[in-house]
């Protein structure tokens, strides 16, 4: 849940997706899909293997291309700007579930990177930055060692680090911790509490339900590439949900 108040100028729409189509082929994944992201706000999103959570982040992040509807970002229209995605994706990082680092890179230098490239931050100021991100997600001691010789929840930790280092305006984690053995886990779910905490706009692809229940202030539920539920946590595991929703949770729970 959001920790800080916004200044009194109340909720602000940051993410705003609205009429979503997709498909692939003759295999339509996606369908008149509807999400709203406030700012500063946490939402999770699951369902079943399948179900399009994967490609709706990959839209929100123009890592795919739509058929039809509307995807806003800070109240501009994002859906059709493909050619600028590099300028979009400064303002909402995505965090996989393979990390994807880059391995012939230190953990440092694969915070430096983006920052150094695309912002054009000096190297000294790129390195001191990285280093206060790897504090912030409790790997100090980190900076000079490869990703090959970190366990997969510090390399999960440092591609987090490396989407904070644009200071981006929102996070998409897809799947973040199903890669990792259970015992790594908790460390990369704390650190995305901390910062859902503090305010960080979050949509969050997770089966982990009780980090849900802490981080999120709003759950949506997909099924066959529709938007079955989509309500505020206390609804979603308190009070009257769907059929189709109590049925997935509870194989789930
Ligand atoms: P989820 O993340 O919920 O498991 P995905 O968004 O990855 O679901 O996939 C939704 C559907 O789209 C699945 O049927 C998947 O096989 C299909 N799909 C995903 N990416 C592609 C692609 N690049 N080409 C063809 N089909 C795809
Ligand atoms: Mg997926």
């Amino acid at each position: 849940m959001t920790a800080e108040l916004q200044g009194g100028a109340g909720p602000k729409e940051l993410i705003r997706v609205r009429g979503l189509h997709k498909s692939f082929g003759s295999l339509k994944v996606l369908q008149d899909i509807d999400m709203t992201v406030e700012t500063g706000k946490t939402v999770v999103l699951i369902g079943p293997s399948g179900s399009g959570k994967s490609t709706l982040l990959r839209c929100m992040n123009l890592l795919e291309t739509i058929e039809q509807g509307s995807i806003t970002f800070d109240g501009q229209e994002i859906a059709n700007l493909t050619q600028q995605a590099h300028r979009i994706r400064r303002d909402i990082a995505m965090v996989f579930q393979n990390f994807e680092l880059f391995k012939h890179l230190s953990a440092a230098e694969n915070i430096m990177l983006a920052p150094m490239k695309v912002k054009g931050v000096p190297r000294l100021e790129a390195h001191d930055r990285a280093l206060e991100l790897l504090e912030k997600v409790k790997i100090p001691d980190k900076a000079d060692t490869y990703p090959e010789q970190l366990s997969g929840g510090q390399q999960q930790r440092v591609a987090i680090a490396r989407a904070l280092a644009m200071d981006p305006k929102a996070i998409l984690y897809d799947e973040p911790t199903s890669a990792l053995d259970p015992e790594m886990i908790r460390e990369v779910l704390d650190v995305m509490l901390e910062l859902s905490n503090a305010g960080m706009t979050s949509v969050v692809v997770t089966h982990e339900m009780s980090f849900a229940r802490r981080a999120a202030d709003h759950m949506v539920f997909m099924d066959k590439g529709l938007i079955v539920e989509s309500c505020a946590t206390d609804q979603f595991f308190d009070g009257e949900v769907s059929a189709r929703t109590k049925q997935f949770l509870d194989q789930i729970l």
